[in-house]
């Protein structure tokens, strides 16, 4: 048994983190197993290292204890562009040029046929805009300087896969729908992995075998299990 920790050194460590990580231990401890910490930095513009520094202190505070040295992301980036270059030679990827504001705008469009609307858990989903694309024109935006984000094709990916399930130790046997967030991205010019990448990346490397998270992340689980299969990942269970 492997569970482990994963805060984001973007503030400071608050009520509902301090319970996901005693719940982490614990779980770990009561099976005899391992408990490790993992600093989800990625995000280098919100991430701090006083942050990072105060959420040693109060775990240490919280009388909790993990592996040393300390799992950090930004020391695993080669990684991710190995995961990601995997599932590029798939043809699961497509790049996506949309920006924010286009993406608004081209869903307030659908609003007003809202059968082309479709609402994930993060809220409407990416239209696919950018899916088809002539190749010409992909090309050559790609060899343009406009920058442009990854996103995983997901009907794509679940006809490569088949069905995709996981076991919730509090809800049993779970069927995976990842088609719930649509597109999702996978990386960006200039942050070269995600959320979403980046810990079913290290679940793996840390060889975790109960993630246990916070309810709010619950859905997340489609996603991770579809990139596991195309992975070719052990399957962690999972508890919330
Ligand atoms: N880093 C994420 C957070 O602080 C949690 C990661 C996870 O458990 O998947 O919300």
């Amino acid at each position: 048994m492997v569970t482990r920790f994963a805060p984001s050194p973007s503030g400071h460590l608050h009520l509902g983190h301090a319970y996901s990580a005693m719940f982490a231990q614990s779980a770990a401890e009561e099976r005899g197993g391992r408990f490790l910490l993992r600093i989800e930095d990625i995000d280098q513009d919100r991430c701090m290292p006083e942050f990072e520094e105060s959420i040693l202190q109060d775990l240490d505070w919280l009388g909790l204890s993990w592996e040393k040295p300390v799992f950090r992301q930004s020391d695993h980036l080669n990684n991710y562009k190995t995961a990601l270059d995997m599932l590029g030679q798939m043809g699961v990827l497509y790049p996506c040029f949309c920006t924010r504001k286009e993406i608004l705008a081209e869903i307030k469009g659908a609003i007003h046929a809202p059968h082309e609307t479709r609402l994930g858990p993060d809220g409407p989903i990416y239209p696919g805009s950018c899916r088809n694309l002539p190749f010409d024109e992909r090309q050559s935006r790609l060899e343009s300087d406009e920058p442009f984000a990854l996103r995983l094709n997901v009907t794509q990916a679940q006809s490569l896969v088949g069905n995709i399930q996981w076991n919730d130790l509090d809800k049993g046997l779970m069927n995976g729908k990842p088609d719930i967030f649509g597109d999702v991205v996978l990386a960006r010019k200039d942050i070269p992995t995600s959320y979403h990448l980046s810990v079913t990346v290290d679940d793996n490397l840390q060889k975790v075998t109960l993630v246990t998270r916070g309810e709010d992340l619950r859905h997340a689980t489609h996603i991770h299990r579809l990139l596991q299969e195309l992975l070719n990942y052990d399957v962690p269970e999972y508890q919330f």
